[in-house]
């Protein structure tokens, strides 16, 4: 009986959006003409990059730090400049999407956006900050996306009532679109909505993905998600298997390289995500759930705690 009720209520959800869905999200995502994307490090800069090279619209790339932005769009010429030599691209495709790409180190820059995407550090207090001030600066028609690994979309959401906690009017169009890295490579997006998110914006979201090039898959807002509830248990458990001698570096990403079919082993893949997003990550996972099987890795913790990083710093399971 209560399987046949969820059923009922689960269709009229869906013919609700199918309806939604077919009038107005395909549009509005299509009425997308300027897009805002806040940090400029190596998820932002991606999301950024194939904005302006597949929907083409003029981002406002916004970064606190003018040395992660020069550095960031010094990544993009230089990417520009292999698909070109690669003859994926022409020379004028590059220089227009290198055009678009417009950096600023002022939040308020992102007043004209028809859509936001923030990528700043997995840190909740600077997130719910930022979502705060997205709720004042940006136009009310604006989705306001997040590129959160496991913070909660629902407490992402409810910070845009922080200014003035009477209106929660702004929350509804809040939602994550998770790209996954390296962002110009991959495929997948996954798209999650927060208790208060409205289905308008959700399929809003799933249409720009679209537009992107990507391949959205659609999770509930529950701890780690989708890909990393299963990528990160992954991760930390190939660093137990180092910690504890089960097996040496380059015996744990071979076997799991060669043995299946994966591009990378897991501790070469958790430098190139970066350490503290993988630490970050397993905390979420461990409190939300409060289950043990979720604890970080003591190895995992001492490594960012001496800022060895991965990739970023240049040090890791590897040396850069
Ligand atoms: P990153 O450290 O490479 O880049 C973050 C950027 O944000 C930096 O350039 C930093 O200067 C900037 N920044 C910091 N505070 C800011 C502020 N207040 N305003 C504007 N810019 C600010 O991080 P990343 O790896 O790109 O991760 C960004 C987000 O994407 C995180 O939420 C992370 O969990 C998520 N994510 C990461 C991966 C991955 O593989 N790295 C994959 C999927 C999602």
């Amino acid at each position: 009986m209560a399987a046949s009720i969820m059923s009922a209520r689960q269709a009229l959800r869906l013919t609700s959006r199918v309806r939604y869905f077919s009038s107005t999200a395909a549009r509005q995502a299509a009425e997308v003409k300027r897009l805002g994307v806040i940090g400029a490090g190596q998820m932002g800069l991606g999301i950024a990059l194939v904005a302006a090279q597949k929907a083409q619209v003029p981002v406002t790339l916004v970064d606190s730090s003018q040395a992660s932005l020069d550095k960031g769009l010094a990544f993009a010429e230089k990417l520009l400049a292999k698909d070109v030599s690669k003859q994926r691209i022409s020379q004028e495709q590059a220089d227009a999407a290198r055009a678009l790409l417009q950096p600023t180190t002022s939040i308020d820059d992102l007043s004209p956006v028809d859509f936001v995407i923030e990528a700043v550090p997995e840190i909740p207090e600077l997130k719910f900050d930022i979502f705060s001030k997205l709720a004042q600066i940006c136009p009310k028609h604006a989705i306001l996306a997040t590129n959160t690994s496991s913070i909660p979309i629902t407490r992402i959401a409810a910070a845009t009532a922080r200014a003035n906690p009477t209106d929660t009017s702004n929350s509804s169009r809040v939602v994550s679109t998770h790209f996954m890295n390296p962002v110009p490579v991959q495929k997948g997006v996954e798209i999650i909505s927060g208790l208060q998110t409205s289905p308008e914006t959700l399929d809003t979201a799933i249409e720009f993905c679209k537009r992107l090039g990507k391949i959205p898959s659609v999770s509930a807002d529950s701890p780690g998600f989708l890909a990393n509830r299963i990528l990160m248990p992954y991760i930390n458990e190939a660093i137990i298997c180092l910690e504890t001698g089960v097996g040496d570096r380059d015996s744990i990403d071979a076997i799991m390289k060669n043995g299946t079919n994966v591009p990378m082993g897991p501790l070469q893949l958790a430098d190139f995500i970066g350490l503290d997003t993988c630490l970050a990550i397993m905390k979420v996972l461990h409190t939300d759930t409060g289950d043990s099987k979720y604890r970080p890795s003591v190895l995992l913790r001492n490594m960012v705690d001496a800022g060895w990083l991965g990739k970023k710093s240049g040090k890791g399971f590897y040396d850069y």
